[in-house]
């Protein structure tokens, strides 16, 4: 595996590959790598010539500067992580390498307010933030292929839609979640759980499964949301929101007819830590 710490290099190397009639598939990531990470890098490989995983924490898409402050950074054991799973580059920038004109810019596009509901209301300043990186990214590196995780549902239908909206001539593929044995979603955060709260944390996707049974039970989409809120408020716990949405428009939805896709999205407080979670409750992505 190659590691870039300057994206001249990385550019340039990329370049000659692609003369060589290479192509390039990309993960995007945060760190502090887990199996979730490591399925979209492997899927990456297969169905790419060179695989390439950044390893960048984004401070324009924080909206809490504490987040920020604690979010893992891991990057010796992500780096062994990814080589032993066949990585070809791991691009591993400064903030400076990212934004060398500085990060105070917004990427104009249009999101058709995908970027207003769940995350983006409860997180200001986000999406903005996102946006603006994977742009940054893909022209860094001119990949054909994007992946990205369902675990962050709206992230991935934001930059489906920056995609079309700017004709960017890369596929999105998006990969599926990647679960623990009891059913928590894998996170880079999960490693911040008091063990107390990692014992019960399975409860988020508990609930979701509940919520499944209930639309197919053809119960109403705000009866759900309600009852949901309610079974995830246990010691120790917060739910923020949990959003039964259209998965095109991301809407909130009152009846689950007429809907292709239905979404089950929620955020939820365990302690100090903020999880995120979402399940398909109708439809295929
Ligand atoms: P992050 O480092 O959290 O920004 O995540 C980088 C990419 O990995 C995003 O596209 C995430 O959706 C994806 N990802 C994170 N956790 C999981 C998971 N448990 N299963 C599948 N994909 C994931």
């Amino acid at each position: 595996m190659k590691t870039f710490y300057k994206t001249s290099e990385l550019v340039k190397h990329i370049k000659e590959l692609k003369a060589q009639g290479k192509t390039i598939g990309f993960t995007p990531t945060m760190g502090a790598l887990h199996n979730g990470h490591f399925t979209l890098v492997k899927r990456t490989g297969e169905e790419n010539d060179i695989s390439v995983c950044s390893v960048f924490v984004n401070p324009t898409q924080f909206n809490a500067a504490s987040d920020l402050d604690k979010y893992p950074r891991t990057l010796e054991s992500d780096a062994a992580g990814l080589e032993s799973i066949g990585c070809d580059i791991l691009y591993a920038p400064t903030e400076e390498e990212i934004y060398p004109n500085g990060s105070d810019y917004e990427v104009e596009v249009d999101l058709n307010d995908l970027d207003k509901e769940m995350e983006g209301a409860h997180r200001p300043g986000h999406f903005e933030g996102v946006v603006q990186v994977v742009k940054r990214l893909i022209e860094v590196t001119s990949c054909d292929k994007l992946y990205m995780g369902q675990k962050d549902f709206q992230q991935f239908t934001i930059i489906r839609q920056m995609i079309k909206d700017l004709n960017i001539d890369t596929e999105l593929v998006v990969c599926p979640i990647v679960r623990d044995e009891d059913g928590l979603a894998q996170s880079s955060r999960n490693v911040r759980l008091l063990p107390k709260h990692r014992k019960k944390a399975s409860i988020i996707h508990r609930v979701l499964e509940q919520a499944q049974q209930w639309i197919n039970e053809g119960r109403s989409p705000i009866e759900i949301t309600y009852k949901a809120m309610e079974y995830l408020e246990i010691p120790g716990f917060k739910p923020e929101y949990f959003d039964i949405v259209d998965g095109k428009t991301l809407k909130k939805i009152t009846s689950s007819e007429k809907v292709d896709l239905i979404v089950a999205c929620t955020a939820v407080w365990a302690g100090d830590v903020r999880l995120i979670d979402n399940m398909v409750l109708k439809g295929t992505l």
